[in-house]
């Protein structure tokens, strides 16, 4: 169906958050036609800015030109319907906000009147990468554990406790009572203190996984991630001689840590923490990474998002990836660990579930 037409229209809300050299933007599109199944919206930028990531729509800039294209669950568009998504870019001398938004052509009015005198543009969509790995089953994952396989209460076979660098009073165990999947699942229960290590490792090896390496977890924890730094899944990591590439947390957010030079992503800047997330308390949270081998990337996924401060491109910004590529050797993972690494304070009790590594994008 065209969604073409005087009695249609849309809204647009375009939020910005700027810094220099860079911004986020939060996108709310609002279709005041017709239903649409499937939908793109097109503007342009007046300024310098270049996108360079975007989450929950495919975003793609050719020159000054920008299309979003709805997809998966945030495809369609009812009459009234809206749409949110987010994007990230830098800009160097001028980063005006756009104004000459289109949803399938049809221009948008700040007011939901599309103005009469501007033709609809005639920008084909085009085919962008996703921005979220497809659902796949576990396919031929390195990883595939849902833990039902565990039958004492210590982890044993193709998971075993580690506490790598010291032990204090941190536990591992498969727990019966919790679970996502099935009836088992890995609890630690992580002590504070300096050097409290209790860990679970997986006995698979790691280092030809890749070049992009994706991990899918699900996870449960008790207590809200503390101001101080703690880790809960640590990756050891040839490219820094076996120290590990962590995700954890800082300043009530999630964040990656890398051990050999304690660089964050994102900064630990007020800015940059505000661009993670804190992982929420008393449910299972699908939690994804990417982690490129053979580049400076990396993307993390809570849930459905794209976390626009767990993401590394290559390109510095500011605030987020700044300080992580300051160093430029990629990661390369070789294993994989689950448990709590307090560095001072912070304690809490853990449920991993439903764990996947593999060269192929993992869905929740
Ligand atoms: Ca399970």
């Amino acid at each position: 169906m065209s969604a073409s037409g005087a009695e249609s229209g849309c809204r647009v809300d375009y939020t910005v958050n700027k810094w220099t050299g860079g911004y986020t933007a939060q996108i709310k599109v609002t279709n005041l036609g017709p239903a649409l199944d499937g939908w793109r919206l097109n503007w342009t930028y007046t300024g310098d800015q270049q996108v360079t990531s975007a989450w929950n729509a495919s975003v793609t800039q050719t020159g000054s030109s920008v299309v979003a294209v709805g997809s998966g669950w945030n495809g369609t568009l009812a009459t009234g319907g809206t749409a949110d998504f987010g994007l990230q870019g830098t800009w160097r001398s001028a980063d005006p906000a756009p104004s000459d938004f289109s949803l399938n052509g049809t221009p948008c009015g700040g007011d939901g009147t599309p103005p009469p005198t501007t033709p609809p543009t005639t920008t084909p969509p085009t085919t962008p990468p996703p921005t979220t790995p497809p659902a796949a089953d576990c396919g031929s994952a390195v990883i595939c554990s849902d833990f039902e396989d565990q039958t004492g209460p210590a982890p044993s076979g193709a998971w075993q406790f580690t506490a790598p660098d010291c032990q204090g009073t941190g536990t591992a165990a498969v727990d019966t009572v919790v679970a996502h999947s099935g009836g088992r699942s890995l609890r630690i229960d992580g002590g504070t203190g300096y050097c409290n290590h209790a860990f679970v490792a997986s006995t698979a090896d790691l280092s030809s996984v890749g070049p992009v390496m994706y991990v899918r977890m699900w996870v449960r924890h008790t207590t809200a991630l503390p101001a101080a730094h703690v880790t809960f899944v640590s990756l050891p990591d040839s490219s820094q001689a076996g120290r590990s590439l962590r995700v954890g947390g800082q300043n009530g957010a999630l964040q990656w840590n890398r051990e050999s030079d304690d660089a964050t992503l994102p900064a630990q800047s007020p800015v940059g923490v505000a661009l993670s997330r804190p992982l929420p308390t008393g449910s299972w949270q699908c939690l994804r990474f990417a982690i490129d081998t053979t580049a400076p990337g990396l993307d993390t996924w809570l849930g459905d998002e794209q976390i626009p401060g767990l993401h590394a491109d290559g390109v510095p910004t500011q605030d987020i990836d700044q300080q992580w590529l300051a160093r430029t050797a990629p990661p390369r993972p070789t294993a994989l660990r689950l448990g709590w690494e307090s560095y001072g304070t912070g304690d809490d009790t853990l449920w991993f579930d439903d764990v996947t590594v593999g060269s192929a994008p993992i869905g929740c």
